[in-house]
């Protein structure tokens, strides 16, 4: 059945690669209909902040299926990222890369390395709720949910079980962020627990992305958060061999969208120069979720069989391995003349049986709720007009009978009792009031934010501490 995409060429190289991979699809029997919308500058500047106009959302949500060529990102305030808009208001949880070396015909450092990162790509530091609280200190809220890490865990081992793959690693740092990353992990333990035959470990983050950068080989699939993705989703790429080669997947519950891990590369727009390598293998995955593995398959081996032959774009072309130096139609049509060709050095891929990479939305079993117990409040307030001493002393005196002042932290670092006079004190400041571990009420909460306000405390926020089935639901502080 023929199956229709939604398309847009982007802007910068973008036309000229898409084409290129369209004329490959089309080669070799893809049988797609393709329904063009655009996105990027033009539809910045005709006054869409986003980049994108509303009828295109009826195209994907019709569509289901988004290929993008990259765009150009509009500069100055007022106007939103397009990819991050995509990514929230389709709920495309998943960021699927695979970072493959070419060795030898792609000069890399790691000829083993063949490593697919999956990152999860709504929450963390990237829900973009910030706040600029006091005249110096400023806050990014990190965000992170347990259905939002249970689907992205969940796909990464489906990924891993459906793509032949033999270990899932996670990388986070719950070593430091003890309830955010240590959720990610402890939901990693849990639904890990579930795929016996898939190798699992746990990396911290930043050892992990050494070894990730120095023996790639070591890792098969990565699931980490949204940040920590991010970043070594890109390194991975780099390190693999070429910017241009790389292919990725935004998957969602009802819609996926697929891209170049590159961007519009403006300094060769119009040259005819620009690799299409990185939108045709993300056309193969979005050919593989459509369920057409035959199809990826006989491109995906005839794009290994010309790279293989040494026909290179300038990118990586290399006069000791390549033998032709092509432009963008030249690649493409060099891929077109090999359809039905298998490489013959490189290993070749067999998408026999490939399985939508989507996840069928999981049935809403919602947990029951925990029993909450509110046991005390953390009042940030802003204060530059003396001593931890003198802000303590102010704090006690709002005070009552049952919620009394705790300690006061300064960018996390306990300053009262006992402060070190080597810290740092900015004008925020983390005061915390609790009743002796026993239950508080918000009606006693909001009496002491009366009484604060009342005594000049100029308070900027409250969080409530809370014990979820009796365990704390908060940082107890350093020093504590
Ligand atoms: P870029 O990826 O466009 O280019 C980085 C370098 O890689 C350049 O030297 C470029 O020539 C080269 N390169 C990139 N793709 C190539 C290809 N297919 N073949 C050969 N060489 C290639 O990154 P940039 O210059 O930082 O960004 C340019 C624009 O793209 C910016 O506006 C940026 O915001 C946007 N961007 C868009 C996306 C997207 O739409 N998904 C992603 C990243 C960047």
């Amino acid at each position: 059945m023929t199956q229709r995409v939604t398309v847009a060429f982007g802007d910068g190289i973008g036309p000229e690669i898409m084409t290129a991979a369209l004329s490959v699809l089309d080669a070799a029997g893809a049988d797609l209909r393709y329904d063009v919308t655009d996105i990027g500058e033009r539809v910045y500047n005709a006054g869409h902040t986003s980049g994108i106009a509303p009828e295109s959302w009826d195209s994907l949500r019709r569509n289901g299926v988004f290929l993008k060529a990259p765009i150009t990102t509009a500069q100055g305030g007022g106007f939103k990222s397009l990819n991050v808009t995509i990514r929230k208001t389709v709920g495309l949880y998943a960021n699927v890369r695979p970072c493959t070396a070419y060795a030898p015909f792609v000069r890399t450092r790691h000829p083993g390395m063949d490593v697919v990162i999956v990152r999860e790509n709504e929450e963390d530091l990237y829900a973009g709720i910030e706040h600029r609280q006091t005249t110096e200190v400023y806050q990014c809220l990190k965000i992170v949910s347990r259905p939002g890490c249970e689907r992205i865990v969940r796909y990464a081992f489906e990924y891993a079980r459906a793509n032949g793959r033999r270990k899932v690693s996670c990388f986070t740092k719950d070593n430091i962020m003890k309830l955010t990353d240590g959720l990610f992990h402890q939901v990693f333990n849990e639904i890990g627990a579930e795929y016996p035959d898939i190798e699992k470990d746990h990396w911290i983050i930043d050892i992990g992305a050494a070894r990730l950068a120095d023996t790639p080989e070591m890792f098969d699939v990565i699931v980490t958060p949204n940040l920590y993705g991010d970043i070594i989703s890109d390194v991975a790429a780099q390190i693999a061999g070429s910017v241009g080669m790389g292919g990725s997947a935004n998957i969602g519950g009802t819609i996926a969208m697929f891209e170049a891990v590159h961007g519009s590369a403006p300094d060769l727009a119009g040259k005819g120069v620009a690799n299409p390598s990185g939108l045709l293998l993300s056309a193969v995955m979005m050919l593989n979720h459509l369920g057409r593995g035959e199809v990826a398959e006989r491109i995906h081996n005839a794009w290994l069989a010309t790279l293989e032959d040494g026909i290179h774009t300038p990118d990586v072309y290399d006069p000791a391995i390549s033998r032709e130096r092509v432009g963008t139609d030249g690649f493409a049509q060099a891929v077109i003349a090999r359809l039905g060709r298998r490489p013959e050095r490189l290993t070749p891929v067999s998408y026999a049986g490939a399985a939508p990479l989507r996840l069928e939305p999981a049935e809403a079993a919602r947990r029951p709720a925990a029993s909450k117990t509110t046991v005390g409040v953390d009042l940030f307030v802003e204060f530059r007009d003396g001593s931890p001493d003198t802000l303590a002393a102010r704090l006690q005196s709002v005070e009552d009978n049952r919620l009394k002042l705790k300690m006061v932290t300064n960018r996390g670092v306990k300053v009262w009792p006992d402060g070190a006079p080597e810290t740092l004190l900015t004008d925020h400041w983390r005061c915390r009031f609790m009743n002796g571990g026993g239950p508080v009420t918000v009606q006693e909460i909001a009496a002491l934010q009366l009484r604060a306000a009342e005594a000049g405390i100029a308070f900027i926020k409250t969080e409530h501490l809370c014990d979820f089935d009796g365990q704390p639901g908060y940082s107890l502080g350093q020093g504590q």
